[in-house]
């Protein structure tokens, strides 16, 4: 199975493990976008000849039009060209490796457009899950995660046949690089620290949120959405290896995990070739030499924003867009050296507690919850 694939977000991280996989598989990249990171957008488009490179950036986007005038490849500049890259004919799939909110109308778009989606933006379901599920549903467009967890799920879900034969999903969680520590040594930790995952080598924005906790809550949000089961439903189980990247039990009282080593090019590779599986670059787990698997209980109590994202899925409406939204603000700030890493807990809160509560939010609502929850944490920040 090959595929024509565009990739909003390719210099990130799941964006060059996608080309890295386009690239061993031989799938078709049609399309690029990126934010201003204009010498590997250029590598990029020279190594693998798209139709068309969007920069979110006007002026990355005046640069890029010069680096790759020799080259027939079209460049577009400014956020709403991330739309035209999710649209673009030629593609029959587009990966969405963009990190945030920003990944949600470029995602609507190319559902609208009957693309498959990759999905590995998980705000996108975070904040507006029944919209975006209930438009994929409309187009009979197939949404194949690629978070490696959802990805575990989807993958044990194959052959089942239905949710009705579902007890519970478990995700698993790493547990960060502070499992284990008290709220008063969390308050003590830098940033420095917070940016070293122990298994997984990711983004900045989504290490930080691994090791505040906050990644599991909206992992376990975007579970919610995408296999459309109740809070109930969900369990998390910490399980610091990573081998196991997540379970499903069934009413019989089966349980059925994926394990594999911590190599994201796995499920992206599925999500393209999904309901097949091809040949690929990863390295698969050697059972001899892995540790022994242990599984433990979140403590939502010391990972206030584990706690807080709980709250927000069996809350529902646009208090997940608050979340989110609130979330992305105090990350940037305490990347920002701005804040310290307790306190991106308490603006996400007090955000929670300042943005009015809706319980059927519309696009325009949940894009209204965002920015009021970022307003919010600025102003708490004063
Ligand atoms: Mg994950």
């Amino acid at each position: 199975m090959k595929r024509s694939i565009s990739v909003l977000g390719s210099t990130g991280s799941i964006g060059r493990q996608t080309l890295e996989v386009a690239a061993a598989c031989g799938h078709r990249v049609e399309a690029l976008s990126v934010n201003r990171s204009v010498e590997l957008a250029e590598q990029q488009a020279r190594q693998f000849r798209p139709r068309l490179v969007v920069a979110a950036d006007e002026s990355a986007a005046a640069d890029l039009r010069i680096r790759l005038a020799d080259t027939g490849t079209k460049v577009l500049g400014g956020t709403q060209a991330l739309c035209e890259a999710a649209v673009l004919p030629e593609a029959d799939t587009v990966v969405t490796a963009v990190v945030g909110i920003v990944g949600l109308r470029p995602t609507l778009a190319a559902i609208d457009a009957g693309k498959r989606i990759a999905l590995a933006n998980k705000e996108t379901l975070v904040c507006a899950g029944e919209l975006v599920m209930a438009r994929a549903k409309e187009k009979g467009v197939d949404i194949v995660p690629v978070d490696s967890e959802h990805s575990a799920i989807f993958q044990c879900l194959q052959g089942s046949r239905g949710r009705h034969e579902v007890r519970k999903l478990i995700i698993t969680a790493s547990g960060g690089p502070f499992y284990g520590k008290s709220c008063k040594e969390l308050s003590l930790v830098t940033k420095e620290q917070a940016l070293k995952h122990p298994n997984w080598a990711m983004g900045a924005k989504i290490t930080i949120d691994s090791a505040t906790l906050m990644n599991k809550g909206l992992e376990f949000i975007e579970a919610m959405r995408l296999y459309e089961l109740p809070p109930e439903q969900i369990e998390i189980a910490v399980h610091r290896e990573s081998i196991v990247h997540s379970l499903v039990e069934f009413v019989d009282g089966a349980i059925l995990a994926q394990l594999g080593t911590a190599d994201m090019r796995v499920p992206i590779q599925y999500a393209l070739t999904w309901p097949e599986r091809t040949e690929g670059p990863a390295t698969p787990l050697d059972l001899f030499s892995c540790k022994p698997l242990t599984f433990t209980r979140p403590d939502v109590e010391t990972f206030r924003c584990l706690g807080l994202a709980l709250e927000c899925a069996r809350k529902g409406g646009n208090s997940t867009a608050v979340l989110n939204g609130a979330n992305e603000a105090a990350v940037a700030l305490f990347l920002d050296d701005r804040i310290s890493f307790v306190d991106i807990p308490r603006l996400v809160e007090g955000a929670l507690e300042r943005v009015p509560f809706l319980e059927h939010p519309m696009l325009d609502d949940v894009l209204a919850a965002d920015k009021a929850a970022r307003a919010a944490v600025y102003e708490l920040l004063r």
